[in-house]
């Protein structure tokens, strides 16, 4: 586990120095982050190496000497929420139209039968994980929120906001007095985005350009500043221009995908894709794809 400290009031912790599971690597990129108010800590999502994150939990509150208050989750996905169970004995925070689904996980991937199936896919590189995807211990969270939740006083308040896009229970949390935001995975810096094709995601970005926010915690890898943001937009802005002309050309995805002219993505090589790809994918392409049968059917 790698903890960084972000400003005095703010640490996170990543996975990143672990070796890359090949089979999905979410659950090493993931990032959790430790927000400290004046009488409590409040933590954004939880990872899934249990014995970790307890670590980091009494590592928080002996430093801050504070108790934990909250575990504020961004969205539903596994690799978010597997090691809640650190959090059983305080208020578990999720997006009301986070339940239905989180409901049809926990009987379905995520049920006990279909948990000790997938450990199995993990035993044999990394035997910890492996153990907690058997032994997890998930429940519904006790505090639901329609559209905001506000914790903390004036300048020292956070907001647990839904905006979705990522997943229709997507939140993120914002940390007004200092500047930042925690994105959840309407962020991703380990590998391009997985945002909904919709002309609400380049405008999701522009208004977070347009917010007072210096530093955004993504859902996964490390912290970024807005011009990262602002090139998540940028690349969006070319590839929905790129793709809509070479639509009204009926060019084909397969010759779109070849094409010299197609927009690169601005972060190609900073970190090893390979790894959040399973064998037959590929996330960029799938993206592009996505994104074009989209915008056919827009057109
Ligand atoms: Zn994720």
């Amino acid at each position: 586990m790698q903890v960084q400290k972000i400003t005095d009031n703010i640490f996170i912790a990543n996975f990143l120095d672990k070796k890359r599971s090949i089979v999905n690597d979410a659950p090493q990129t993931v990032t959790i982050t430790c927000i400290a108010l004046p009488d409590q800590l409040i933590f954004v999502d939880c990872g899934v190496y249990s014995k970790a994150i307890m670590e980091f939990r009494k590592q928080m509150e002996e430093h801050f000497q504070r108790k934990t208050s909250y575990l504020l989750l961004t969205h539903i996905h596994w690799d978010h929420i597997l090691a809640m169970k650190v959090f059983k004995d305080v208020d578990v925070v999720i997006a009301k139209r986070g339940i239905t689904g989180l409901k049809r996980s926990y009987s379905g991937y995520l049920s006990t039968k279909e948990r000790k199936e997938r450990a199995k896919d993990y035993r044999e590189e990394d035997s910890e994980i492996a153990e907690d995807i058997e032994n997890a211990d998930l429940f519904i969270p006790n505090i639901t929120v329609k559209d905001e939740l506000e914790i903390g006083e004036e300048e020292r308040k956070i907001i647990f906001k839904v905006i979705g896009n990522h997943t229709a229970e997507s939140a993120i949390v914002l940390i007004p007095g200092e500047k930042i935001m925690c994105t959840g995975d309407n962020l991703l810096v380990t590998y391009p985005q997985l945002t909904r094709t919709s002309y609400d995601t380049p405008e999701m970005y522009k208004t977070w350009e347009n917010m007072d926010i210096d530093l955004f915690i993504p859902g996964h890898g490390n912290p970024v500043k807005k011009d990262y943001i602002q090139s998540v937009r940028l690349y969006y802005d070319s590839l929905i221009s790129f793709l809509k002309t070479k639509i009204k050309q009926k060019i084909s995805i397969s010759k779109i995908l070849k094409d010299e002219d197609l927009p690169k993505y601005f972060d190609i090589g900073s970190t090893n894709w390979s790894f959040s790809c399973r064998p037959e994918g590929n996330w960029l392409e799938n993206e592009i794809t996505r994104w074009h049968r989209f915008l056919k059917k827009k057109q």
